[in-house]
């Protein structure tokens, strides 16, 4: 066991406070990461807060996050004590299933799906031989820390020439927004739309420009038009019906990045037929029910969550190819709970990141 600090929350209507712990010492196939960076994702706020209804506490968030390999179990080969690397979503899953064969682990059938890098497993994963749980508490505890434990096979190698701070949100966002696009095939040439242009939006953007597509974004926030045409996209504001209505039939593919329950129809009826809108940011039920512009043009309204490790790798190394990367701010540790207000408003387009050597003031004051 190590020492280790990060920051957790203690009940659903709890700020975020520097709690200490153990991390487990890297078991044979695991590596042990110093935390540099951690990104700060729409989902950490709605887990802290209890909004999927199974949050255990403390809770202590964190999915995007870049460190350096401390430490390397005697059966690594992967990774070396010095890299750099990342961590995402998961941290492990069951291997076992047929997902899991593909290489599509974020898609395990397991019990207990796969390993989220925090809040999980509600009960756990796996057994170590002795029964206990291998992750040795009730929840795991993410990158919002000293310090993370991982299976190599789940941990990422960050590109020299990616900035770490910028390469963490790749590990969420990016992922998020690149597995749909590679899935439905989104080629050189094809008309894509982006609905929402928050930090998904603005790396959905981005990497789909990437990939050669023509991308058009669309908001509801006029503050937002100056940003989004610096991407070099069109951008549409969703109040000019005008527009909305003349972009009918034309998309080869639509990614929604919307994070709560919102009306789907209007980017539907912009599918060319056979096309596909796919939904990342929202799990809730969606506004429309209307199933019309669906038949009449054989569209698909699909889902999409996350990414594989391969595609979370393949994303990161497009980013460095292309010099892409989202746009953020990055805040010490001690700013988090403010940084949380500005992304539930939607005020923020880029991404927080945490600098983690913040935290040796909270270590030196424990
Ligand atoms: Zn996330
Ligand atoms: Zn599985």
């Amino acid at each position: 066991m190590t020492k280790a600090i990060g920051y957790a929350a203690q009940h659903s209507y709890s700020r975020l406070k520097p709690i200490s712990f153990e991390r487990d010492d890297p078991k044979a196939n695991e590596v042990e990461i110093e935390v540099l960076f951690c990104g700060v994702c729409h989902s950490d706020i709605h887990q802290v807060k209890n909004e999927w209804s199974n949050t255990v506490y403390p809770c202590m968030p964190g999915h995007e996050i870049v460190g350096r390999v401390t430490r390397a179990g005697t059966g690594v080969s992967r990774h070396a004590v010095g890299d750099l690397v990342g961590v995402g979503c998961m941290i492990d899953s069951c291997r076992e299933c047929e997902p899991c064969h593909a290489h599509e682990e974020n898609y395990c059938e397991g019990p207990n799906s796969w390993l989220a890098t925090y809040n999980g497993p509600m009960v756990p994963a796996k057994m170590s031989p002795d029964g206990s749980n291998m992750y040795g508490r009730d929840n795991t505890y993410g990158g919002y820390s000293s310090s993370v434990v991982v299976p190599e096979d789940f941990v990422l190698k960050i590109p020299a020439s990616l900035k770490p701070e910028v390469a963490a949100p790749i590990l969420c966002a990016g992922v998020t927004t690149y597995s749909p696009m590679t899935h439905w095939g989104v080629k050189a040439g094809d008309k894509v739309g982006i609905v929402g242009f928050g930090g998904l939006g603005d790396m959905a953007a981005k990497i789909a420009k990437a990939m050669g597509a023509e991308v058009t974004l669309f908001t509801t926030t006029a503050e937002k038009l100056d940003e989004a045409q610096r991407l070099g996209v069109t951008v549409v504001l969703q109040s000019d019906k005008k527009t909305m209505t003349s972009l009918a039939n034309s998309f080869d593919f639509m990614l929604s990045t919307i994070p709560e329950k919102h009306d789907v129809n209007p980017f539907v009826q912009m599918l060319k037929r056979d096309c596909t809108l796919a939904v990342v940011g929202a799990i809730e039920p969606l506004a429309s029910e209307n199933n019309q512009e669906r038949v009449m043009h054989r569209k698909s309204v699909a889902g999409s969550l996350i990414g594989s490790i391969a595609e979370t790798q393949a994303v990161l190394d497009l980013c460095a190819e292309h010099g892409i990367g989202p746009d953020i701010q990055v805040i010490p540790i001690q700013e988090i709970n403010k940084a949380y207000k500005h992304v539930e408003k939607g005020e923020v387009r880029f991404r927080y990141v945490i600098d983690m050597a913040s935290l040796k003031q909270d270590e030196e004051a424990a």
